[in-house]
């Protein structure tokens, strides 16, 4: 079974390799993916985040009632950010960086490049919170956290608060 690797365990910081094999090994990587999203109520996963070092991602936004629903689902593989425009302030957190919170500043529109599991290329237009979602699962392709966007001081206080914290629960 997976498990989500956490902050500051270096395999996130590793630039993930391109989706090769659209096989069965593949579809139940994903299958599991989007299993451990939705029992940790993770809107998106990035498979970096379950140690496995390839362009792959899952996304499941909530509807307006806040329910998350599995037609929603987007499987996205070697994606590539083609266009991007706008500014966008967005509050984020991250399975991977438990109880933190911040604004980050993201392109408000993308349109991203991707592949599906069979290997068929795709291209999607996005705005507001699906591209923010979209910009923080790639990130993570790239070794690239959303507390790594943090303003310089912002971000000291966050590794300042993550290191009292760790003194504590050690
Ligand atoms: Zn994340």
């Amino acid at each position: 079974m997976l498990d989500i690797v956490y902050y500051s365990d270096s395999f996130l910081r590793k630039k993930a390799q391109a989706v090769q094999s659209f096989d069965e090994n593949l579809h139940t990587l994903l299958d599991e993916m989007y299993v451990l999203m939705i029992e940790r109520n993770g809107v998106g996963l990035a498979a970096p985040q379950v140690r496995h070092s390839l362009r792959a991602l899952v996304i499941n936004l909530p509807d307006e009632e806040g329910e998350q629903h599995k037609e929603n689902l987007l499987e996205v593989l070697n994606p590539e950010i083609i266009e991007h425009s706008g500014k966008i302030l967005f509050n984020e957190g991250c399975l991977s960086v438990p109880d933190y919170y911040d604004d980050i500043e993201r392109s408000e529109k993308v349109t991203v490049s991707y592949h599906d599991r069979f290997g068929n290329a795709h291209t999607l237009d996005a705005e507001g919170y699906l591209a923010v979602a979209l910009q923080h699962e790639i990130d993570h392709l790239n070794g690239i956290l959303f507390v790594d966007r943090l303003p310089l001081l912002k971000r000291k206080r966050f590794e300042k608060a993550f290191k009292k914290q760790q003194r504590c629960s050690a």
